[in-house]
Parts: C-alpha cells; structure tokens; sequence
C-alpha cells in the first residue's frame, strides 16, 4: 500500500521535473509545496510532520527512484481549501509521512469513502469538482474546485493548502481523525473476501495482502518478561506448531480448536446471500498449526479440575457371569451364601429401654441368602464372634424349616468367622 503510493509520486514527480515549473527548490517549503489531486493514490503523501494532526509512527520501507526511503508515519493532515463561494475549507485527510517527499499527494476516495460526497471532471476536463455533501448544521453542502494544468503537466493541482499552527489548533480538534475509521476499515477486506471467491470459483489460487491486514503480535517480548516456559523454543516436548498454538491460546484466551479455525480461510455469506472468503484471521508461522494435535494447557487443566476420591474402584457385572452361583440350583435350601456385616453406629437391642453399653449394643449381623429362591434372613448380633453367629444360623434354618419345610445342604461363605473350628 505504502509502496503504491510512493510509486504514484515518483511518476508525478517526474513528470513535473520535466515541466520544471513547479518544483524549484530541492528542500519543498511547507506553504509553497503544491498537492497533486490523484485517485490513483491508495493513501496521501506528505513530506511535513506538521501537516498532522493526529499520527501514528510506522516503519515501512519503500522503494524510491535511486534508493529505498521508509515511510515514517501514517495519520490525519488537514489541509486548506478555498470552496468556489470563497470560504476555506478545512479537510482531514488519511497520508503516509515521508520525509524525503517534495510534493504532497491527495487521495480523494479516502475522504469521499470516510465523509460521504463526490469528485468529477468538468467542462472538458479542465477542472475537477469535489463536491462535498451537507453534513449537518455547520457543514453545509461545497464545492472545490482544482484546476487541470493543461499546458503543462496535465494534472489537477492544488497550492497553499498547508495551516498554520493557529488554524492547527483552533480547527484540529474539531476535525475526526481519518485512521482511526481505516484501522478498523472492513470494506477492505470485503472486497478482498468477494475476489476470493470469484478465484476460487475459477479454481484459481489465492494470495493474500497481509500488508491490508496486519495482525501480528510479538511473543518475543513476553517471552523474555517471563521465566522459560513451555511455550519456549527451547521445549523439546512439544512441536513447532504445538507451542505456536499454545502462545496464541495464551495471547487470546480462545480455546486452542477455535484458534485452529481462525487460521483456516473460511466461507462466509454476506447480506445479499453472496458466498465470500475471508482469509486467515491468524496467520500461522507453521503450515501444519492449524492441524497438529492440540497440547494441554496448565492452565486449562487447571480450570478444569474436580474433586475426586481416591481410591474408590468401580467395577461393572459381567452379563455372563451374573447369577452364576444360583445356576442348577433348582431347590430351595440346596445353597444357601452367607456373610457377615459391621455397623459402626451401635445399635439399640429390641428388649430393655435402649439404656445398655454401647458394647452390648449391635454391632453388625449375619446376611443368608438362598440361592435358588432368593430369601434373604438378616440377623442382627452384639458381637460377630462364632457362637452367636452359630446361633444366627440355627435362627435361619427354623425360619427355613417354618416356611418351607426344608433343610439347607450347602452352605457358601468367606473365610473369617466361618473357618473357626466352632463353627
Ligand atoms: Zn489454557
């Protein structure tokens, strides 16, 4: 873009070299250096720092007749115009600083795309009318109009357009600054999106301006802010790509799948229902970035973490193997499993008023269970020992013997109080 616009005064400046009228000095004067009015300028050009009003500091290398210049600076200048009822006007214009200019170039779309109105040619092409639209009560409708120099250089120039300190600071302050609106200039980028497409659509390839859109961070300086991490170079455990996407999940605070997507081209469909393309929001520095396995972030396990038990096993029946022991056991009393529960809460006995010791309290008791039937008999016991878990038993086959007239003939339990010799 800068390059454009230096490209466009070399060949004015050339061509008013040739004329040798204009351009006398070799150092330009601030009030004398002329303007040449040219849509072909993507961005005005001024020499003077202190055309500005508002700026920004850049550093953009350009190509120049004999050797490279770098553009220093990007902002608002205002410039003096005398409408064709005489009063002066004062514009804020969008322009590139480069110092070792020695004309001024004037970009007119950047003003007509930013406040509206329109330039044209008039009376056979030897003049140009800016016309410029009724914007409320103090900007009622103008006209400038720039003569064309048709015997000489035939281009529409403009002179005394600079303002002095005065007018500079009574007047700047009213006028709205050109970069703020083309920083954040979207209409650039939709029209970059619809070449895009139609490209695509011809299955040609697509190249993008990255100088339009400059969306680059430096990680270097939060890298040397910090202590090494694992978004360093220097860590081994993870790929190029990986701690690529790792900064920029950092820097952003997306989550890492959608830092993939922002570095995809991707379709969009604007308010008249055409298809665009829009190009990578992020660019990569690696090809692979926005594919490559997503690593972990501390942080973000960190942000996910709950609490959990340790220790506790969960364990799922196999479909198989479930009702295994009461298979072929067709008869009630043929297996009969038991086994012995602790309560750590004693528990009152069902005789006396609750007022015995905790140790003559229940503890625990005895679960039977018939295999083939699938009775359960609970028998509450003071103590697991054997003789009252003997006695636990006897108390289950009466129940049995009461309710089904049978005995048990196989008993299955676990080792404990079952393998004592009283038992
Ligand atoms: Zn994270």
């Amino acid at each position: 873009m800068a390059q454009h616009t230096v490209s466009r005064y070399n060949s004015h400046r050339a061509s008013l070299l040739l004329e040798s009228s204009s351009i006398a000095h070799s150092t330009p004067d601030f009030e004398e250096c002329p303007a040449v009015w040219d849509t072909g300028a993507s961005y005005g050009l001024t020499p003077f720092a202190s055309d500005f009003i508002d700026y920004k500091e850049v550093n953009i290398p350009v190509q120049d007749i004999a050797h490279t210049n770098t553009v220093v600076g990007i902002g608002t200048v205002m410039w003096k115009f005398e409408a064709s009822d005489g009063t002066l006007l004062y514009l804020p214009l969008l322009c590139y600083h480069l110092p070792t200019a020695d004309i001024r170039l004037l970009s007119p779309q950047t003003y007509h795309q930013l406040h509206g109105g329109e330039s044209r040619l008039v009376e056979q092409g030897s003049w140009i009318v800016m016309d410029l639209p009724d914007l409320g009560p103090h900007h009622p409708r103008h006209k400038i109009s720039i003569p064309i120099d048709k015997r000489g250089t035939n281009l529409p120039m403009l002179y005394r357009v600079s303002c002095d300190q005065k007018e500079q600071d009574t007047i700047g302050p009213n006028l709205r600054s050109a970069l703020a609106r083309h920083a954040l200039d979207f209409k650039g980028s939709w029209e970059e999106a619809q070449t895009a497409f139609a490209r695509k659509q011809f299955g040609m390839s697509r190249s993008w301006n990255t100088d339009r859109e400059e969306f680059d961070f430096e990680f270097k300086t939060t890298q040397a802010l910090f202590c090494p991490c694992v978004g360093d170079d220097a860590n081994k455990n993870l790929s190029g790509p990986q701690r690529e996407l790792l900064l920029w999940h950092w820097r952003t605070g997306c989550s890492m799948r959608r830092v993939q997507q922002l570095m995809v081209e991707h379709e969009g469909i604007s308010s008249n229902d055409e298809s665009v393309i829009f190009p990578q929001v992020i660019k990569p520095k690696f090809k692979s970035t926005s594919s490559c396995p997503i690593p972990l972030c501390a942080a973000c396990e960190l942000a996910r973490a709950k609490k959990r038990n340790p220790g506790v096993k969960k364990q799922q029946a196999i479909k198989e193997r479930q009702d295994i022991l009461a298979c072929n056991q067709y008869q009630a009393g043929d297996f009969v499993s038991m086994d012995q529960y602790v309560v750590n809460t004693p528990g009152r006995l069902p005789t006396g008023y609750g007022r015995e010791g905790i140790n003559n309290r229940y503890h625990g008791g005895t679960i039977f269970n018939d295999a083939a039937t699938g009775g359960i008999w609970v028998e509450n016991q003071v103590s697991l020992g054997a003789g009252e878990t003997i006695t636990s038993k006897k108390k289950f086959e009466q129940w049995l013997f009461e309710l089904a007239c049978i005995e048990v003939k196989h008993y299955c339990s676990d080792n404990g109080v079952f393998d004592s010799e009283l038992f």
